[in-house]
């Protein structure tokens, strides 16, 4: 990979909370793998991120096997770091640098309105309000998409109201101070928010109800039985509904069989299927999907030593992009140098 390349640029990537799960691949991680050649990559480990919420040193005793593991999910669902840079956010000085210089560029009533945020702060139990650099998250993340100057950010749709932020802090620093950015589109996975197992919300890794990509068959079998489906649908002889059931969006997501999928969906509004047989069905689509990533885990799991070289290698190779950036910027603004 060259930093020197005509390529479009992709920024996006994840806070290190937790392992991936399936709402993440589909979200997000499938175009990323996708959009390789296509695009010169850059896929963020947003440690910095994770202190927004979670700023408690019991919790950064956490990031670094989070960091880790999200690699190796990174690594196993076919990010070729060959080709991509993977990189460490909280190593990237001019993060630091171009964030306070976009503060400059939003009001506080324009974060406010940012509906996420809200219930960010809300899930994280913050009694005592908004911390300061929580309403600067999509501010920060602005700063992580253009100082690559990116062109195009994969991500879930409950990122998109970030996304429009960046929007509107690289229109103003271009109105400002001349053309620096590109004006960054969003791209929404197939699946934009994928319903978690217990049919309540979005999968999501504080909610208990997600499957992981390092689940296996076993776990996944578990998790597939106990997934909510049609509450009213009590037994296997009545007519079920297929639109909105968990069980469903999952099969349209992960069993590339379509006929399999449209017979069973098919019996399920006549009642002539019952949970167990489509449930079974499921399970084993998942299973079939995640051997390989599993089998790639397995791999990288031995080698911890090539996983922190991938991620040194990402940084250094980010880093050299984010410096030219930071030297057109403050050309751009005509900053006093010393
Ligand atoms: P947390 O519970 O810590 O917020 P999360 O599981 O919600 O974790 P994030 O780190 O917030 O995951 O999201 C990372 C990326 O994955 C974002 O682009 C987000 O939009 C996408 N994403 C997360 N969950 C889903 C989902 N259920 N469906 C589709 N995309 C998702
Ligand atoms: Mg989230």
């Amino acid at each position: 990979m060259t930093s020197a390349t005509a390529k479009k640029r992709i920024l996006t990537g994840d806070r290190p909370t937790g392992k991936m799960h399936l709402g993440h691949y589909v979200g997000s991680m499938k175009n990323r793998v996708r959009l390789q050649d296509e695009y010169q990559c850059h896929f963020i480990v947003a440690d910095l991120h994770t202190l927004t919420t979670k700023p408690e040193r019991e919790h950064i005793a956490q990031l670094s096997d989070n960091i880790r593991e999200m690699v190796i999910d990174y690594l196993a669902v076919g990010i070729d770091p060959a080709r991509s840079a993977i990189y460490l956010q909280s190593a990237m000085p001019e993060i630091y640098e171009l964030n306070l210089i976009f503060e400059m560029m939003i009001t506080v009533a324009r974060l406010e309105r940012v509906p996420s945020l809200k219930d960010m702060a809300a899930a994280a139990h913050m009694d005592e309000g908004m911390p300061f650099g929580l309403l600067g998250y999509p501010v920060l993340q602005a700063a992580d998409i253009l100082l690559p100057r990116a062109h195009l950010v994969p991500v879930g749709k409950d990122n998109e109201s970030h996304i429009e932020v960046t929007r509107e802090i690289a229109r103003r620093f271009n109105y400002l101070y001349g053309e620096v950015f590109p004006i960054p589109d969003v791209l929404i996975g197939d699946v934009p928010s994928l319903i978690g197992t217990d049919g309540q919300g979005k999968m999501s890794k504080s909610l208990n109800n997600a499957i992981y990509l390092s689940d296996d068959a076993e776990t996944v079998n578990q998790k597939v039985r106990g997934m909510y489906t049609d509450p009213n649908r009590v037994r296997a002889d009545i007519p079920g509904k297929v639109e909105g059931n968990p069980v469903f969006i999952y099969h349209d997501a992960f069993n590339p069989n379509v006929d399999e999928v449209n017979d069973l969906k098919e019996r399920y509004v006549q009642g002539k299927v019952g949970d167990v047989e489509v449930k079974r069905k499921l399970a084993a689509a998942i299973n079939a999907f995640l051997e390989p990533i599993r089998e790639r885990r397995a791999y990288y799991v031995q080698r911890p030593d090539e996983i922190m070289d991938v991620l040194r290698e990402g940084t250094r190779l980010h880093r050299a992009e984010a410096e030219a950036t930071m030297g057109l910027v403050r050309e751009a603004m005509g900053m006093f140098r010393l």
